[in-house]
């Protein structure tokens, strides 16, 4: 096989650290194909984008371990890519989780109140007849939080009378969210955070649910209405930032004229000196041979974790290893640098002795460079070994694989 060149780069998995790939590439000068399939971890998260795994402290429940200024600082290219992208903006910053844990960041949804500058003011919470939603428990438990207590901020709980028909209670989040992107609803919204606002004018700022619309436009014109800042708490998942995730995604391969293309890859296989796919669809018309796309100069696989399904895990095998990738093809799997392709699941290492989540920490074995085997095969994001879960930890091994290329 000869050297990987930045031609023709085929991205496997539409994630951040799949899109990351696709916008390096692109700027590198290579055409990319991107593949993908249902949502991933990505499109699942809360609209927090760390660098290192954030933790709540286990006594407590609240604060979390280290804080935002503790986070190794983001590379010029990787900042650059969160412009391009659009979505999370930079910035470390402090915000409120929607069990009401407080909790730092370096980048975020830009709909995510940060409390950092609000320190020692009244927030007020929206309080609003959700089956999802406790406006009054999470203004408690926000205002029990040890950064509450040290900082002497103080959680106001408040009526918010958006709901207009019974089934907006039990209706998901992000479609609540969708209703707001509608001239109509967004006037209810303003009007009731302006009567709010008037009724308590000691209020610093205002702390909704995600439910601030799915458009970027409806949060910045609900930003802008009011003279204190407003916005929400983290999304669970499946809500709003997924979908405003998959939103900037889309805008950005469109600008980059990058191919991508909603398919599930079953295979990856050596072709004329690169690579090829084969994609379920293609696959299913029979002929293996004419299934094949590419060829591709370098693949870049980005299907992420166990979450969203880029690895299987399934122990007791009586033959390889437990882990399984979702795609066919030749990689070896590791935890902590140690191979895993021993008989069985865990054979050859007790998992207890392990601390944390041992299954998230296996992966694709990979150099630094997340070289994952032959030349121009390389493994990115959650799917890796020895990289930490992370939003921004996906995006900066994919930014670095691609400036292994060649
Ligand atoms: C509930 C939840 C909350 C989280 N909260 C945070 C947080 O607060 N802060 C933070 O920094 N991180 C958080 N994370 C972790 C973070 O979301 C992930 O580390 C990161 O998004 C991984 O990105 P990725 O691109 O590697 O994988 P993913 O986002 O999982 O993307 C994988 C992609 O590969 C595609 N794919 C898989 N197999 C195939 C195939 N065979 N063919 C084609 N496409 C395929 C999938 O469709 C998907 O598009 C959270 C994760 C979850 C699940």
């Amino acid at each position: 096989m000869t050297a990987p060149k930045i031609e023709h780069v085929a991205v496997i998995g539409g994630g951040v650290a799949g899109v990351a790939a696709a916008w390096a590439a692109h700027a590198r000068g290579a055409r990319v194909s991107l593949y993908y399939g249902p949502a991933g971890a990505t499109e699942l998260a809360s609209g927090a984008a760390d660098l290192e795994p954030w933790a709540p402290a286990p006594a407590h429940g609240e604060d979390g371990v280290g804080s935002a200024e503790d986070e190794g600082a983001l590379t010029p290219t990787e900042r650059e890519f969160l412009r391009a992208l659009g979505y999370w903006c930079e910035g470390p910053a402090r915000i409120a989780t929607r069990v009401g844990v407080v909790r730092p960041c370096l980048a975020r949804d830009p709909a995510l109140l940060d409390l950092e500058p609000l320190a020692g003011s009244i927030i007020g919470v929206a309080c609003v007849e959700r089956d999802d939603w406790d406006g009054a428990a999470l203004a408690r438990t926000l205002e029990s939080s040890t950064w509450a207590g040290r900082t002497g901020t103080r959680f106001r709980p408040e009526p918010l009378g958006i709901l207009l028909e019974g089934y907006e209670r039990r209706i998901p989040a992000a479609d609540f969210a969708a209703l707001f992107d509608e001239q109509r609803r967004r006037s209810l919204l303003l009007d009731e955070l302006r009567g709010w606002r008037s009724r308590m004018p000691e209020l610093g700022a205002i702390l909704c649910g995600p439910w601030l619309g799915l458009e970027a436009t409806t949060l910045q014109e609900v930003q802008g209405a009011l003279p204190v800042p407003v916005g929400e708490c983290t999304s669970a998942p499946g809500g709003v930032a997924g979908l405003r995730f998959a939103a900037a995604r889309a805008r950005l391969l469109q600008r980059l004229g990058v191919e991508s293309q909603p398919e599930w890859v079953e295979r990856v296989r050596p072709a004329r000196g690169g690579w090829e796919l084969v994609t379920a669809s293609a696959a299913s018309t029979g002929s293996a041979a004419a299934a094949a796309v590419g060829p591709f100069s370098c693949v870049v696989l980005a299907v992420g974790g166990l979450v969203s399904g880029g690895i299987e895990f399934t122990p007791r095998q009586e033959t390889g290893s437990a882990f399984r990738l979702c795609v066919d093809v030749p990689v070896q799997f590791s935890i902590d640098g140690e191979p895993l392709e021993q008989v069985s699941s865990c054979y050859g290492f007790d998992p207890m002795t392990l601390r944390g989540a041992w299954i998230e920490r296996a992966g694709v074995h990979v150099d630094r460079a997340g070289r994952a085997g032959p030349r121009g095969l390389f493994a990115v994001g959650d799917v890796a070994a020895g990289r930490p879960r992370t939003v921004l930890a996906a995006a900066r091994s994919a930014i670095k694989a691609v400036g292994a290329i060649g």
